[in-house]
């Protein structure tokens, strides 16, 4: 039985576009609206010789107000509960959001590890400046990424696969 590693985060912060990272592939459909996936739940991955399986939570949708409701806690709890590991990814180009703040604060709360990455960050100085903003949340070290470029995805996979 492969490990799991859950992926979280509100819509659009780029959580499918970092599993088709991970996954090697264009398995998981990139949207340009808030909140619409089709992603497949559980994803092939591999990273240094190491297979695990992605679940994106991707099928998350907030209301108006981006509230972290009952419903989407409860989806995230399912993917958590047979998780080894948690990515949270942010924006760094819209910085934190009331919805970042309620997932972290639950996440917090769970018994698994979990990794703050910081997507969207393509430009490496500026990254950095973007990522920092994100220790506001309480989560640790805010990992600055791009699921587009690529860059930080290896350092965020050594941090996660060094865990299970
Ligand atoms: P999800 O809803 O969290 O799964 O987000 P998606 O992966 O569908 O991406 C949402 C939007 O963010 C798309 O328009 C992506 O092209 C864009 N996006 C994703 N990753 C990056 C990134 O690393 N940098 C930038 N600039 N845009 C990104
Ligand atoms: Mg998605």
């Amino acid at each position: 039985k492969l490990p799991i590693v859950a992926i979280i985060g509100r819509p659009n912060v780029g959580k499918s576009t970092l599993v088709n990272r991970f996954t090697g592939s264009r398995t998981a459909i990139v949207h340009d609206e808030p909140g619409i996936t089709r992603d497949r739940l559980y994803q092939p991955s591999f990273w240094r010789d190491r297979d695990f399986l992605v679940v994106d939570t991707g099928g998350i949708v907030f209301d108006d107000d981006s509230e972290f409701l009952p419903e989407i806690r409860q989806q995230a709890m399912m993917a958590l509960a047979e998780a080894v590991a948690a990515i949270f990814v942010v924006d760094g180009q819209e910085g934190i959001t009331a919805a970042d703040e309620e997932i972290g604060n639950w996440l917090r709360q769970q018994n698994v590890p979990y990794f703050l990455a910081v997507n969207k960050c393509e430009s490496s100085e500026q990254g950095l400046i973007q990522a920092a903003q994100f220790w506001e949340l309480g989560l640790g070290e805010p990992l600055p990424v791009s699921g587009i470029h690529g860059s930080g995805t290896g350092d965020l996979l050594d941090a996660v696969l060094s865990c299970f």
